[in-house]
């Protein structure tokens, strides 16, 4: 289908109403072929991801956006991750039977932190979601209008093959907005409230705009590729392993031959023997021209 894997920009001409819509199919399956999830779990991760596409493309940032879930229900861990390069990865970890519920009935008491990462040593941002409300898409909405003073709605929805996700954002007004179109945002609710998750799932972007907002004065933005990628790499799990510290990986190579380490969001499997192990340390030793000169 067209615009199938996009991130859709939106804004309404007269009024400081900004929109978003996400589709993931390719993306959204390449997640899912690397773990077996029960269609809960399935659900409720291409949910976040949806959610962590749709706030990415609100905020102007280089790096990383992580939802991250540690929760006391069935789900136990959930992360939903998208950089500014429109990549994403996501993982869901769940214990026991688990059926479909509210939020809370599926994590339990706990907490999703939104973390926006620029990059090593640069500082980290972080946010904190309470988990209330009968889904995600309203906690993020209660979120944001509390942290940001920005009125935001979402809706998302995701199956075995798509993920996808709407969001209207009800931005501070301008001077270039005074005396504008005041109802505005009231009517843009009401048109949008009328959605349903199989329309979301089956129309393409450009046909749900139609559908939802033919009446209104629109302008769409290009739309933005979206893809996975995982961002693990040989030299990250070298330098966790440089962290662990030379006994604990020599005491592992000792017992098991080598240190074999699967990427849980990819299953791109890494494997250090005594060999790398050695290589890895070594640079810690400061070289001998540092020991010698005075
Ligand atoms: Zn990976």
């Amino acid at each position: 289908m067209q615009d199938a894997d996009t991130l859709r920009r939106f804004i309404f001409e007269n009024a400081p109403v900004r929109g978003e819509i996400v589709r993931l199919n390719a993306t959204w399956r390449a997640v899912l072929e690397r773990h077996d999830y029960p269609p809960v779990v399935r659900e409720t991760l291409g949910e976040y991801l949806a959610a962590a596409a749709l706030l990415s493309g609100t905020i102007k940032y280089d790096g990383s956006l992580i939802m991250q879930i540690r929760g006391t229900g069935p789900i136990t861990t959930l992360v939903a991750e998208c950089t500014s390069q429109r990549t994403v990865r996501g993982l869901a970890k769940w214990v026991g039977e688990i059926a479909p519920g509210s939020l809370s009935e599926l994590t339990g008491a706990g907490n999703l932190v939104i973390t926006i990462d620029p990059g090593p040593d640069l500082q980290r941002y972080q946010g904190i979601v309470s988990l209330e409300g009968n889904n995600i898409a309203q906690a993020l909405g209660h979120y944001l209008e509390r942290s940001e003073q920005l009125k935001t709605q979402l809706w998302l929805v995701a199956n075995e093959s798509l993920a996808v996700g709407m969001l209207l954002q009800r931005l501070p007004d301008t001077a270039a907005h005074a005396g504008q179109d005041e109802d505005l945002w009231n009517r843009v609710q009401q048109l949008a409230a009328t959605v349903t998750p199989e329309e979301l799932l089956t129309l393409s972007p450009a046909d749900l705009l139609r559908r939802l907002f033919n009446e209104e004065d629109l302008r769409v933005f290009e739309a933005e590729p979206m893809s996975f990628r995982c961002t693990c790499s040989r030299d990250r799990v070298r330098n966790m392993l440089r962290a662990l510290g030379p006994d604990e990986v020599h005491d592992i190579i000792k017992e098991q031959g080598a240190v074999s380490i699967t990427c849980e969001y990819c299953n791109q499997k890494y494997r250090f023997d005594a060999v790398d192990a050695e290589q890895i340390f070594a640079a810690d030793v400061p070289p001998l021209g540092s020991l010698t000169r005075h």
